[in-house]
């Protein structure tokens, strides 16, 4: 696996893929600068070799050129982050962008336009590479939020770099992360999923059955397992359709040995409000008219005892709708008892769209091993798919 030790960037223009798909408000200003802070190492590290770099990304869902997706709202924070000037180039491809890129000297940096103002990004256009590869030297990609995407700019623009091509500092840390969970672990090996639903989990949850000794279901997942297993879950979210694949789910953990922890408790309201009344009731008696929303208090016990059992822990979706104040005791819980066990010396991943919100909004960030940067790019990971981008480095 070649990274930037590989490589001396003296002289040299790195060709870098990052992901600086940014949130910004309506003033077009960054809300959440945590894209560009995970990218700083990568060019810092370029920068200090005596080499430049040119940074590539997305921003958005343009449709052609939109003057609100444009990158140019960003650099003022690049700059902040970096402590570094950074030049622009209007057009990601073309004449200027290529004039631009030659005459960057060294410690310089050009930021291009938006891919996606090109349709041919997305489309993985081979000629739209090779008009981009024209920018740079060395190819690095350090984007890990599109890695599973086969994009010209995070897959196809690899083949014009045979012998220079590399991971940044951001992917290494992130593939290191997940091998770490899914191959080399130490045991025991914990897995937690949460989240809404059974089908948006399924291929995960059959993939790490071979990879983990201990598996907790929790979030709305919880109800299409207890209602299959003949429980009452009243107006819990739950997936009839799902129910034979859940009670298969299980069937397959007990052939696999791997041990299964469902909540035995939940929070239980007469609505879907943060306002709602509520009461804990046990998990497979929940009253009609009454939805679980949260772990219960025995749950979390238990989850907290199997957490501090382990020594590599894999998070990823909240155990209720944390959203909601009144909902968010169980994943906080969780979060706490994933940071004791850290600090007691686990290896603890975090990873996938709202569990990363979760932590955020928790303050458990820096109380955790690692937190992942990509959503989709994570699942289709933990589903045990070699993902594009990732996979045209190697190659
Ligand atoms: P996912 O994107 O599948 O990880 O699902 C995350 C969402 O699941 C969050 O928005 C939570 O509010 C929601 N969620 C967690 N627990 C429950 C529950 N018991 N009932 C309904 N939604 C839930």
């Amino acid at each position: 696996m070649k990274t930037l030790k590989d490589f001396n960037f003296q002289d040299k223009r790195a060709l870098i893929r990052v992901d600086f798909n940014v949130p910004l408000n309506e003033n077009f200003e960054v809300t959440d600068a945590t894209r560009i802070v995970s990218a700083k190492p990568t060019i810092i590290k370029i920068l200090e070799d005596g080499g430049s770099c040119v940074l590539m990304s997305h921003l958005g869902r343009p449709k052609g050129v939109q003057a609100e997706f444009s990158l140019k709202h960003i650099i003022t924070k690049i700059e902040d982050v970096l402590g570094v000037e950074v030049k622009f180039a209007e057009n990601c491809v073309g004449e200027e962008a290529e004039a631009m890129a030659n005459a960057l000297q060294p410690g310089e940096i050009l930021l291009l336009e938006n891919l996606r103002f090109h349709e041919e990004e997305k489309q993985g256009n081979l000629e739209f590479a090779e008009k981009l590869s024209k920018l740079g030297d060395i190819y690095v990609n350090d984007a890990f939020g599109t890695a599973h995407r086969a994009h010209a700019s995070t897959t196809i623009v690899a083949q014009f770099f045979p012998e220079a091509k590399c991971f940044g500092h951001l992917l290494a840390k992130e593939i290191e992360s997940i091998k770490k969970v899914l191959e080399d672990g130490e045991k025991p090996v914990l897995a937690i999923l949460g989240g809404a639903k059974v089908s948006s989990k399924i291929t995960v949850i059959e993939n790490i059955l071979d990879k983990v000794d201990h598996l907790i279901i929790g979030g709305g997942m919880t109800f299409t397992f207890v209602k299959a297993q003949g429980g009452s879950v009243g107006e819990s979210i739950c997936e009839d359709d799902k129910m034979e694949l859940a009670l298969d789910i299980l069937k397959q953990a007990e052939a696999k040995g791997v041990k299964i922890h469902l909540p035995v408790d939940v929070v239980a309201a007469n609505s879907f409000s943060n306002d709602a009344d509520t009461q804990v009731v046990d998990v497979k008696s929940i009253p009609d008219g009454w939805q679980g929303l949260d772990a219960g208090p025995r749950s979390l016990e238990n989850f907290d005892s199997v957490v501090n059992q382990s020594k590599t822990i894999l998070w990823n979706g909240p155990l209720g709708v944390f959203e909601m104040e009144t909902f968010s005791k169980g994943t906080i819980a969780l979060g706490n008892s994933i940071a004791k066990s850290t600090k007691g010396g686990a290896f603890s991943l975090v990873g996938g769209g709202d569990s990363v919100a979760a932590v955020k909004q928790f303050g458990f960030e820096n109380k955790v091993s690692y937190v992942s940067t990509g959503g989709g790019a994570m699942l289709e990971s933990l589903e045990g798919k070699t993902l594009p981008g990732i996979a045209a480095i190697l190659n």
